[in-house]
């Protein structure tokens, strides 16, 4: 199936924003966007590049704390000096996700709003309960990369 959407580059947070609505949706880098969209689980008829948008891939502590901006990417989480050497646990949970290659597009937002590694869901052809259907197929089925399968218990409610 070819879904076709329209491109566009944000200049800024407002101007995203202004551009997202609920047939849209913000691209950081993509990697599980991508995936979405050629499994057939969204056909959004715009996608709005948020990449573009100036400043986002901070890191700096402040008062103590590890600020991350949402365009960081997990390479750099893995690499940052100040991160490996004082969020050590955080530096090498990066290095261990995924591939080189896609820690380099990943970014630090897109990995914590990316929807569910389930296979049922990933699967166009399971009707699955996070995509509006009856049933949570990982109940009884593989549940590997599915840690938020929907538990028995709340299936009744
Ligand atoms: C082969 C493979 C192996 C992987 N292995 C691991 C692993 O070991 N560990 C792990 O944690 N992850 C793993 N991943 C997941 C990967 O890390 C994520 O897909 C990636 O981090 C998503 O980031 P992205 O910038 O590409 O997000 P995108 O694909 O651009 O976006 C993902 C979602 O988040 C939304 N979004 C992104 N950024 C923002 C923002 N700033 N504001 C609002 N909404 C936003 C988008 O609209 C979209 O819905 C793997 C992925 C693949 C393909």
């Amino acid at each position: 199936m070819i879904t076709r959407f329209e491109w566009t580059n944000a200049r800024s947070i407002d101007d995203a924003i202004g551009q997202l609505n609920d047939k849209s949706l913000a691209k950081a880098g993509g990697v599980d966007l991508m995936d979405r969209l050629k499994e057939g689980l969204d056909a959004p008829t715009r996608l709005v590049n948020i990449r573009s948008i100036p400043d986002l891939d901070y890191v700096k502590e402040e008062s103590g704390w590890l600020r991350l901006g949402p365009m960081v990417t997990l390479t750099t989480i893995a690499e940052h000096p100040v991160i490996r050497q004082r969020y050590k646990v955080l530096a090498d949970a990066a290095l261990n996700a995924a591939t080189p290659h896609i820690r380099n597009m990943a970014t630090v937002g897109g990995n914590l709003l990316q929807r569910p590694r389930c296979w049922y869901f990933r699967n166009e052809q399971f009707h699955c309960r996070r995509k509006g259907g009856e049933e949570c197929f990982a109940q009884e089925g593989e549940k590997r990369y599915a840690p938020s399968f929907i538990p028995r218990q709340l299936l009744a409610h």
